[in-house]
C-alpha cells in the first residue's frame, strides 16, 4: 500500500494510543525497522529513541529473535492453554524464576502489562480472602506512578496530573501517598509507615514501580527507599506489588529495579522488553506461599484465565531474548548510554525553560517548566534523524542496548533540539 493510502485509511479508521478524530498529532507511517533503526514512509530511515517504549533492548530483526519465531512458528503458533501445557512456557517460566529474586516461584502468563496487574491486584486480594481478611482489600500507592489502562491499574495512577483524572469516581478508590522525593528522606519513610498504620486492616497490598515511576513522569526515587517498604510492608502485614513492567530486564542498571535494593517483592510484574519487544506477553510472579494460599481458597485457583495466555510465539521469542542478556553485556552498554545521554544534555545547562535534566541506566530525561508542543519537539527530533515521543514536559529517551556511542550521542543532540523547539514553540502556563 502507499504511504499515502496507508495515512489516510489511518486517519479515518484507527484510534491510536489516547486518540482522537481527527488526531492531534498526525502519526508517521513506518514501513519496516531493523537494528536501532525505523524506516519511515517517505524512505528517511530514523534512530529509534524510545525501544518503541522500553521494549525493543535488543533492537529491531534481530536475527536471534527472529529466528526463534520461525523455529516456533513451524510447530506451534497458538495454543489454548486451559488443560494443555508447552515447552516455551515451561522453558521460560524456569528461566524467570531463575533471573528473579529468589522467592519468585510462581509465574503467570498475561498477554499485556496492564492484564499483568490486574493479575497482580486479583492474587493480593485472593490472598487476603483466602486468609479470612475480606476487608484487606484496597491498595496503596504513591502518587506519580502509572501501572496501565485497565481498571485496576487505573485506580492506582497519579490521580491528578495522570492520565486518569476523568475517572474520578468510577474507580475503586485506593488509599495514596505523596510522590517520594529523589533523595533518601526518613521523614517520606515515617509517612509511609503512618499510612500504612492507619490503613492496613483494610489493605491487600502496596504496589510501585520501584526506582523510576515511568509514564506518570519519569521521576527516580533512591532504591533504599524500596528496601524500607519491604520492611514497613511486613511490619502492617500487607503485600508488595512491584511493577517493573517499565524497568525490568536492565534498563535501571541492575536486571530488575529491585536489585538495587536487594529487596523482593511478593507480586513482580514484567511486560514489554520481556519479549524483546517482538510480540506481546506479560507476566505475573508470586510465591509459593502466596500461590498455595490463593489455591486453598474459596475459588481453589486464580480467577484468571486469559484466551492468548502463555502464547507460544511470545513465550519462546521471550526466551530467545533473556538468552541475550546472559552474557551480561548489556550492563556496559547501559552504562555507556546512561554517560554518553549524561553527557549530551550538559548542553542543556542553564537553559531558561529547563527544570531538570536527569539520566538512570539507560535513560534520559529533560523536565521542562511547561508543557511542550508536541508537533514542534517531535518534529526537531525527526529533524536530527531520531524518533521521540516527548510527553507533556517530558523529552525522554530509552535506547536500545545496542546503540553505538554515536548513536546514543545523536539521541542526545536530538533530545537537546527537541526540548529547543518545544519551547519555543509553545506559550509558557504562566502566559495562558
Ligand atoms: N506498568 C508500567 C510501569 C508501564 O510503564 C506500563 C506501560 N507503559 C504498564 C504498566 C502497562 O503496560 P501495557 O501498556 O503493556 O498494558
Amino acid at each position: 500500500m502507499d504511504p499515502a493510502e496507508i495515512a489516510r485509511i489511518d486517519a479515518e479508521h484507527v484510534w491510536h494510543p489516547y486518540g482522537g478524530f481527527p488526531a492531534s498529532t498526525v502519526p508517521r507511517v513506518v514501513t519496516s525497522c531493523a537494528g536501532v533503526r525505523l524506516t519511515l514512509g517517505d524512505g528517511t530511515e530514523v534512530i529509534d529513541g524510545m525501544s518503541s517504549w522500553w521494549a525493543a533492548v535488543h533492537g529491531y530483526a534481530h536475527p536471534v529473535l527472529d529466528a526463534a519465531v520461525r523455529r516456533q512458528l513451524s510447530s506451534m503458533a497458538h495454543v489454548m492453554f486451559g488443560g494443555l501445557t508447552h515447552e516455551p512456557a515451561a522453558a521460560l517460566a524456569a528461566k524467570l524464576v531463575e533471573l528473579t529474586p529468589q522467592p519468585l516461584t510462581k509465574v503467570f502468563f498475561a498477554d499485556s502489562g496492564s492484564v499483568s496487574v490486574e493479575v497482580a491486584v486479583k492474587m493480593a486480594i485472593q490472598y487476603q480472602r483466602s486468609l479470612g481478611r475480606p476487608d484487606k482489600r484496597r491498595l496503596l500507592t504513591w502518587r506519580g506512578g502509572y501501572h496501565g489502562d485497565t481498571f485496576a491499574p487505573m485506580s492506582v495512577c497519579d490521580p491528578d496530573g495522570g492520565m486518569h483524572a476523568m475517572w474520578r469516581g468510577v474507580l475503586a478508590e485506593q488509599v495514596f501517598v505523596e510522590a517520594p522525593p529523589r533523595d533518601f528522606d526518613p521523614e517520606y519513610v515515617a509517612l509511609l509507615d503512618r499510612a500504612l498504620s492507619r490503613h492496613a486492616d483494610e489493605l491487600a497490598a502496596v504496589i510501585v514501580e520501584p526506582v523510576v515511576q515511568g509514564a506518570g513522569g519519569m521521576r527516580f526515587h533512591d532504591p533504599r527507599l524500596i528496601r524500607e517498604l519491604r520492611r514497613l510492608c511486613d511490619a502492617h502485614d500487607v503485600l508488595l506489588i512491584c511493577d517493573e513492567i517499565a524497568t525490568g530486564f536492565g534498563r535501571t542498571g541492575e536486571l530488575f529495579a529491585v536489585d538495587h535494593a536487594g529487596v523482593s517483592p511478593d507480586i513482580l510484574c514484567l511486560g514489554k522488553a520481556l519479549t524483546g519487544g517482538y510480540l506481546t506477553l506479560a507476566a505475573t510472579l508470586t510465591t509459593d506461599t502466596i500461590a498455595h494460599v490463593i489455591s486453598a481458597g474459596e475459588a481453589g485457583g486464580l480467577a484468571h484465565g486469559p484466551t492468548f495466555m502463555a502464547n507460544p510465539l511470545a513465550c519462546a521469542v521471550a526466551a530467545a531474548s533473556l538468552s541475550l542478556l546472559d552474557d551480561g553485556a548489556w550492563r556496559a552498554q547501559v552504562e555507556m548510554i546512561g554517560e554518553r545521554l549524561t553527557a549530551g544534555l550538559g548542553a542543556l545547562d542553564g537553559t531558561p525553560g529547563v527544570a531538570e535534566v536527569r539520566t538512570l541506566g539507560a535513560i534520559g530525561v529533560i523536565e521542562l517548566d511547561r508543557d511542550v508542543d508536541m508537533v514542534a519537539a517531535t518534529d526537531a527530533a525527526l529533524a536530527q534523524g531520531v524518533w521521540l515521543r516527548p510527553f507533556r514536559n517530558l523529552i525522554y529517551a530509552m535506547p536500545p542496548y545496542i546503540c553505538t556511542s554515536g548513536e546514543v550521542d545523536r539521541i542526545a543532540a536530538a533530545m537537546v533540539s527537541a526540548a529547543r523547539a518545544g519551547l519555543a514553540a509553545t506559550v509558557s502556563r504562566e502566559a495562558v
